[in-house]
């Protein structure tokens, strides 16, 4: 479904991604693991076109779509789902309004009728209960004023009703409690554990793989993956560290 190939990105002329290459298929999850400054959040950001982000090699096609000459818009329109580590908060524009223009505008993009207010309530209200999430913060502003963890529910509340077909989260896991990391866990895996479904999960530490458990788990290190394993080593990781692998993964 996602299939990165000797992919190369720079920022301000700084080559950050170096020759990437990654292959998910439908019904998998992926983790990706690696040292601070590897290129993980680069790599989300390439995924999903930010400005700024010039992808200088290589090729990314998405169900045998290039994605790198969409826009944006028309990448989640296409079903691309990027969460970020610090959601943004928007002053005025509550999280039902947002959500629904949202999808609203998705939706028009693949040519179908958008869904009226009714039918857009009841999906929120169905999604909110999901990630136990209550809809009272999902009518304040986005964001505004949200705890880590509320933010984190609220973004899985918004992946919930994009119903994307790949997800790319970036330290979702990061600042979260135990109870809001098993929520968040268990969230991802009843909105994305599908088989039409692909996602890839950038995170530091082993925890958030005990709820979603992944097919395979990368390294990211110096701009390209240097090792791929099963679950397995992300325990190994855990245990060892980036440095017992050697050069090539130290950052
Ligand atoms: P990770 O998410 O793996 O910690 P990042 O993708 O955030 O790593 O960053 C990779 C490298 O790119 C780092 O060396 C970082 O300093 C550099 N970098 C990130 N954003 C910019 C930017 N806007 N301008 C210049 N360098 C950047
Ligand atoms: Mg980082
Ligand atoms: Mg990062």
């Amino acid at each position: 479904m996602l299939k990165i190939e000797n992919l190369h990105a720079e920022i301000d002329g700084k080559q950050i991604l170096n020759g990437l290459t990654l292959e998910v298929g439908a019904g998998e999850v992926h983790a990706i693991m690696g040292p601070n400054g590897a290129g993980k959040s680069t790599l989300a950001y390439v995924l999903g076109g930010r400005p700024g982000y010039e992808v200088t090699q290589g090729s990314v096609t998405f169900n045998g779509q290039d994605m790198l000459e969409l826009e944006t818009h028309e990448r989640a329109a296409a079903g691309l789902f990027l969460g970020f580590q610090y959601p943004v908060e928007i002053p005025g524009v509550s999280n039902v309004q947002f959500l629904r223009e949202a999808l609203n505008s998705q939706r028009k993009a693949r040519g179908e009728d958008p869904l009226t207010g009714g039918e857009f309530l009841k999906l929120a209200k169905e999604k909110a209960a999901l990630l136990k999430l209550d809809m009272e913060m999902l009518k304040r502003n986005v964001n505004v004023g949200f705890s880590g963890g509320e933010k984190k529910r609220a973004e899985m509340v918004q992946m919930g009703i994009l119903d994307p077909k790949l997800a790319v989260l970036d330290e979702t896991d990061s600042g979260l409690d135990i109870d809001a990391l098993r929520t968040v866990g268990e969230g991802i895996n009843a909105i994305m554990r599908q088989p039409d479904k692909g996602v890839l999960l950038i995170t530091h530490y082993q925890r958030l793989l005990d709820y979603v458990q992944p097919d395979k788990v990368h390294i990211l290190a110096k701009g390209r993956i240097v090792k791929t394993g099963g679950p397995e080593l992300a325990h190994d990781l855990e245990r060892e560290g980036y440095e017992a692998l050697g050069e090539e993964v130290g950052a």
